[in-house]
């Protein structure tokens, strides 16, 4: 697969993804091994010089592991032998040599049991599989917020989450395991809140699912009524508890999308078994408005598009203008009219945790006058959400943006306030 990747090995990626960037690396270091740069950047950077960005958008397979330490160029040589390519005859009279060269590559990295391509693949059935998805095909602008799971097996206090925001928003998403640590399922988050009338969206990261449970916790959620899924990669085990977890991982976000859409869609696990009654799924993806490079950051996302994803929510937002920048590379690949995209809110309450967000997470810009109008008010929270409030009608004027996705941050009391002098909550009001 060097050839997709501008001749740069992507396997020097410690989670081994082979399918672009996570969302925590930089041209400067990498979120595992700080002290050299993230390799998908150096990967960006090499293909764009080389005229070659294009060849990224190659959906490419998960590793098959009984390959792994194996001998590739022999292999290569010995697929040439068979067909014909290597004979003194064949050389000598080998016109179209460059097709035949490439499609000996393509069909090794490419095998049959994936089958990855760089095309946009629409859902077969126009029948929405929520109403998360039916609200927005309808052009409702909906409200989503972020709920972590409990650190204990109590589902009272899911319970009491689910109290403070029935009939405030439109979905839920459920965490899996943040920053790396064990805290309860998002599957039975997401079915405790389905329960107290919240649609959930489970989020599941490639660090904690292999192909196999991965196939096996879709197939359990849709049959228990969770159809909303928001695949993404995850941190790094080495962000949570000691002793980390094992790296790589065996999938990336836009291998997941790929096998899910391939089971709703073609009613197929990855190893080609057919599924009899395959899972209802509204698929999703995460985006960042704030990358520092915008052409690689709409590369990045077209991938997810066509691999699968329905709907983007995205990494923090605090500047219109940075919203505005990153729908216009979207645009200009031709994606806004794809996918719905949720825009992602995060309400401040102090200089130091604004201080926090932008030391701590990756590719996110807060205007600099908003933390010192923070530090020099006398009310600090107040000042946070006059800031969040007018955000969120700029942000709900934006054409391409069909919702909002709030990330509270611990600060969840302030969500029915916001949605109130929004005037966001009215719409929920009248839909219940
Ligand atoms: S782990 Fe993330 S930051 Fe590090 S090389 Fe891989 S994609 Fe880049």
């Amino acid at each position: 697969m060097l050839q997709e990747t501008a001749f740069i090995c992507p396997m020097l990626c410690p989670k081994g993804l082979r399918n672009g960037p996570c969302g925590s690396g930089s041209s400067e270091s990498c979120c595992v091994e700080p002290s050299r740069p993230c390799i998908w950047h150096v990967i960006y950077h090499r293909a764009e010089q080389l005229g070659r960005l294009g060849r990224l958008l190659e959906v490419q397979a998960p590793l098959d592991w009984t390959l792994v330490g194996g001998e590739t160029w022999g292999t290569i040589l010995s697929e040439a032998q068979d067909r014909n390519l290597l004979s003194p005859s064949h050389l000598l009279r080998w016109t179209g040599w460059r097709e035949e060269v490439d499609s000996l590559f393509r069909d090794m990295r490419q095998p049959d049991w994936w089958q990855g391509d760089d095309v946009y693949h629409p859902p077969v059935s126009t029948s929405p599989a929520s109403s998360l998805q039916a609200r927005l095909e309808h052009g409702t602008f909906v409200i989503t917020a972020e709920v972590s799971p409990p650190t204990g097996a109590d589902p009272k206090t899911v319970e009491i989450t689910a109290s403070r925001l029935r009939g405030k928003i439109h979905a839920a998403n459920l965490t899996q395991n943040p920053m790396a640590t064990p805290r309860m399922s998002s599957l039975a988050c997401s079915l405790l809140l389905a329960r107290c009338g919240i649609e959930p969206i489970m989020q599941l990261t490639a660090r904690d699912f292999n192909r196999s449970a991965l196939q096996a916790e879709v197939l359990g959620a849709s049959a228990l009524g969770i159809h909303n899924i928001l695949c993404l990669t995850g941190d790094p085990p080495t962000a949570g508890d000691k002793p980390a977890g094992g790296l790589p991982f065996d999938l990336d976000a836009t291998q997941m999308l790929w096998i899910l859409r391939r089971m709703r869609d073609e009613y197929r696990f990855l190893d080609g078994r057919e599924i009899t009654d395959p899972p209802k799924l509204f698929l999703g993806a995460a985006g960042s408005p704030s990358d520092s490079n915008l052409w690689h950051e709409s590369i990045r996302l077209e991938k997810k598009i066509n691999a699968g994803a329905q709907f983007i929510q995205t990494q923090l937002v605090y500047d219109v203008r940075v919203l505005s920048q990153w729908l216009e590379a979207l645009d200009r690949r031709n994606l806004l009219g794809k996918v719905h995209i949720l825009v992602g809110i995060g309400p401040i309450r102090s200089s130091k945790t604004a201080r926090f967000i932008q030391d701590h997470i990756p590719d996110v810009f807060i205007p600099p006058a908003f933390i010192q109008k923070l530090e020099k008010s006398p009310e600090p929270e107040e000042t946070g959400f006059e800031f969040t409030l007018d955000l969120m009608q700029k942000m709900k004027a934006v054409p391409g943006i069909r919702g909002i996705h709030i990330m509270s941050m611990s600060w969840e009391n302030v969500i029915p306030r916001l949605l109130r002098e929004a005037s966001l909550d009215n719409q929920l009001l009248s839909e219940t």
